[in-house]
C-alpha cells in the first residue's frame, strides 16, 4: 500500500477528531462532565448503567475507554450520537478548550500527512451570539496558533443548526468576521449536519440564496455553504433522498456531505417496502413531473401518465406512501441518480464521500459496496474525508488505503487529492483563487 502525502481534509468535524488520548486527559482533569448528556442515551440505547461517580475507576486504562469512545460496529446513527455525547459530557466547551483542541488537532493533522484542513464546530443550540463569537474566536486563534508551529494550514467551518434559528447564527457570524480579522481570515464557511429528516433542502432555498448575494458583495468575507445530505433518510425513499442531493445542488450548495443515497449499490434493497411520508411523495413526483424530459434522457424511466397518477392518488389520501422497491422502482431509480449526477457535475458541486463512516454509520454491507468507489467511477468532483477520525479511530490516510482496497487506481486516488486544493471553501466561495 502506498503512502499519501500533501492530503486535504475538507470533511472532518473538530471534536469527532479528538483522539482517545486527549479525550481521555480532558475528561480526567474535567471536575464537572456533563454525564447525563451521555448516560442518558447510552442506558438507552445499551440497558447498562454507567457509574458517573467512578468512571475513571471502572475505566482506569486508556484501552478500556477505547473500547467505550470508539466506534467500529456498523450501527444506527444514534448509536453513533451515542459516542460523540461522550465528547460532549467530558469537554467543557469553553472558549480555553475549544482553542487548545484547535491547536492539537491541527498537530495531529500534520503528522498523520495533511497539508490543509478544514475543521467543523457545533455549539449548543441555546447558544447565544456571545457564545458564537467567543468560540468562534477561540477557534480560530488555536487554528492560527497551530499553523505557526506545525507545517500545516487549518480552516473552520461552523455547522448551524437545520431548525429555525440558523439565519441569526450566520449574521452572528458575518458580523464577528466584520469585527475580527482573524475570524474573517480563518472562517471559511456553514454547515449542515446531523439529523436530515424533517428538514428539507426546499426550507434553506432562500437562505442559501442570500449567502450567495452576501458572498458577491463581500467576498473577502465569503462563506461556503457545506451541506450533509442524502446520508441518512429513514422517513423517505432513495428517490427522494436524491431528489435532495439534486435540489441542495440547484439551490447553491457548494460541497455536499456523504450521499450515500446516491451512489450506494441498491440491488440489496431489491423487494423490500419502505414507508415514505406524503409530502416527500408529493415533492418528488412534482420534481420528475417538471424535469421529466431532462431526466428520460439517462435511461429507462417511466412513462410521463405513471407519475401523474402518483400524484393524484397521493393527493387524493392522506397516509403516508408505501414504496415498494421492485424493478419498476429500480430502474427509474437508476435513471434518475445518473441524471443528479450529471447534474453536480454541470453545477460543480463537489462530494465529500468518507469510507469509514459511510461504512459503520451508513451500515454499507462490504467496502466494495461504498458510494465512493461509484463516485470515483464519474466524473464527479470528489473528494475523501475522515469525518469524525477520532470516533472511528482512522485517519485520512487510512481512509485512502480503504480506496485502495476495493479497487480505486492509486492514480485516481492522487488525483482526488490533487483536485481537492481546488474544492476548498475559500476557492469555492470565490474568496480566494490561490490554492493551498
Ligand atoms: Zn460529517
Amino acid at each position: 500500500m502506498k503512502t499519501y502525502s500533501d492530503l486535504i481534509e475538507l470533511h472532518s468535524h473538530l471534536y469527532g477528531s479528538l483522539s482517545a488520548e486527549i479525550l481521555y486527559e480532558i475528561g480526567k482533569n474535567n471536575p464537572n462532565p456533563r454525564w447525563h448528556i451521555f448516560t442518558e442515551s447510552y442506558e438507552k440505547l445499551f440497558h447498562k448503567k454507567i457509574d458517573t461517580k467512578n468512571f475513571f475507576k471502572t475505566f482506569d486504562s486508556l484501552d478500556k475507554f477505547k473500547e467505550l469512545y470508539y466506534f467500529l460496529e456498523k450501527a444506527p446513527f444514534e448509536v453513533f450520537q451515542s459516542k460523540f455525547n461522550l465528547i460532549i459530557a467530558l469537554s467543557r466547551f469553553n472558549p480555553e478548550e475549544i482553542r487548545e483542541i484547535s491547536k492539537n488537532v491541527l498537530r495531529e493533522s500534520a503528522n498523520k500527512g495533511i497539508k490543509y484542513s478544514e475543521f467543523r464546530i457545533m455549539y449548543s443550540p441555546m447558544a447565544l451570539e456571545s457564545d458564537y463569537l467567543e468560540r468562534t474566536l477561540a477557534a480560530c486563534i488555536g487554528l492560527s496558533e497551530g499553523e505557526k508551529y506545525y507545517n500545516v494550514k487549518g480552516r473552520l467551518v461552523v455547522s448551524l443548526h437545520r431548525n429555525p434559528g440558523f439565519e441569526d447564527q450566520y449574521s452572528w457570524l458575518k458580523k464577528a468576521m466584520q469585527e475580527h480579522k482573524i475570524i474573517s481570515d480563518y472562517l471559511v464557511g456553514i454547515d449542515f449536519c446531523n439529523i436530515e429528516e424533517g428538514y428539507s433542502p426546499k426550507y434553506k432555498k432562500d437562505f442559501f440564496k442570500k449567502v450567495l448575494q452576501d458572498n458577491e458583495l463581500d467576498q473577502d468575507n465569503s462563506l461556503a455553504i457545506l451541506y450533509h445530505v442524502g446520508e441518512s433518510f429513514q422517513d423517505k425513499s432513495h428517490l427522494s433522498a436524491c431528489r435532495w442531493i439534486a435540489e441542495s445542488s440547484d439551490f447553491g450548495a457548494h460541497r455536499l456531505g456523504h450521499c450515500i443515497a446516491l451512489g450506494e449499490k441498491i440491488d440489496k434493497y431489491f423487494g423490500i417496502e419502505r414507508l415514505e411520508l406524503r409530502e416527500e411523495f408529493v415533492d418528488t413526483n412534482e420534481y420528475i413531473l417538471s424535469n421529466y424530459d431532462d431526466i428520460s434522457q439517462f435511461g429507462k424511466f417511466s412513462e410521463y401518465e405513471y407519475f401523474q397518477s402518483n400524484l393524484s392518488k397521493a393527493n387524493s389520501g392522506n397516509k403516508d406512501i408505501t414504496i415498494s422497491y421492485d424493478d419498476t422502482f429500480l430502474k427509474n431509480l437508476e435513471t434518475f441518480r445518473k441524471y443528479v449526477i450529471q447534474k453536480l457535475i454541470k453545477n460543480d458541486t463537489v462530494v465529500e464521500s468518507c469510507p469509514s463512516s459511510n461504512f459503520l454509520i451508513g451500515m454499507i454491507d462490504t467496502y466494495e459496496n461504498l458510494p465512493v468507489k461509484v463516485f470515483s467511477e464519474t466524473n464527479l468532483k470528489l473528494t475523501i474525508g475522515a469525518d469524525d477520525p477520532g470516533i472511528f479511530n482512522i485517519d485520512l490516510q487510512g481512509e485512502y488505503k480503504i480506496c485502495e482496497s476495493i479497487g480505486i487506481p492509486s492514480d485516481k486516488l492522487k488525483s482526488i487529492i490533487l483536485n481537492s486544493k481546488q474544492y476548498t471553501s475559500e476557492i469555492l466561495s470565490g474568496k480566494k483563487n490561490i490554492a493551498p
